[in-house]
C-alpha cells in the first residue's frame, strides 16, 4: 500500500522528490484494511506537500520496531511549534490560521488519521523543528505468524443476508 500511494503521489506531484527507504526482504503484515492504510498515508503525504515551504523532498521509511510496523513520513517544510505538536491531531485545529489559510484545509486530516490508526490499536505522533521540517510516525501492530496461519485455515463464514 505504501508503494502504491507513493506512486500515485509521484504522478500528481512530479516536482517532488519522494524517497522510500525499506528492506524489501522483510514483509510486515498488519491487520488493517488497505483503504484505511491508504487514507492515512494520503493525509500524511498531502500535509508534507502542503506545508513543504517549497522544499520538495519527502522521505518515507518503513521499519519493524518490536512487534510494530512503523511508517514515517518526513518533510523539510515549515515545521510545527513544540507547543502545537499534540494539538494538530485535534479536530479542526490548524496552526497559525492566517498562514495556513493560504494552503486551505479544515484541520481534519490528522484527526481522521489518528482515529483510524487508534481503531487498529496503533499510535500516531509528530516530531518537528520549526523551519526544518516535520516527521509524522504511524505505528501499527504486526500480525503474528500463528494468527495468519489460523486465519488461513478457518473456513470463510457465509454472510447472512
Ligand atoms: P485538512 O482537513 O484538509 O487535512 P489541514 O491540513 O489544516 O486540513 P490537518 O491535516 O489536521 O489539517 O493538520 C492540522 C494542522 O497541522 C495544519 O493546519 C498545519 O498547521 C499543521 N500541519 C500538519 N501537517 C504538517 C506538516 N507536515 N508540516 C507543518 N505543519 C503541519
Amino acid at each position: 500500500a505504501v508503494e502504491q500511494v507513493k506512486r500515485n503521489f509521484e504522478i500528481l506531484h512530479d516536482d517532488f522528490n519522494i524517497t522510500y527507504d525499506y528492506n524489501p526482504d522483510i514483509v510486515l503484515r498488519s491487520l488493517i484494511l488497505r483503504n484505511h492504510l491508504e487514507q492515512i498515508l494520503i493525509i500524511l503525504f498531502d500535509n508534507a506537500v502542503k506545508y513543504s515551504n517549497g522544499l520538495s523532498e519527502i522521505n518515507i521509511t518503513l521499519e519493524q520496531i518490536g512487534n510494530r510496523a512503523v511508517i514515517k513520513v518526513k518533510d523539510h517544510g515549515v515545521g510545527i511549534d513544540p507547543s502545537e505538536l499534540d494539538k494538530v491531531f485535534n479536530r479542526f485545529y490548524r496552526v497559525d490560521k492566517a498562514r495556513t489559510r493560504e494552503v486551505g484545509g479544515n484541520g481534519l486530516g490528522l484527526a481522521i488519521a489518528k482515529q483510524l490508526v487508534v481503531s487498529y490499536k496503533g499510535t500516531i505522533s509528530a516530531d518537528s523543528v520549526v523551519g526544518e521540517g516535520t516527521t509524522v510516525s504511524v505505528s501499527l501492530p504486526i500480525m503474528e505468524e500463528e494468527v495468519i496461519q489460523t486465519a488461513r485455515k478457518k473456513p470463510l463464514k457465509k454472510n447472512k443476508l
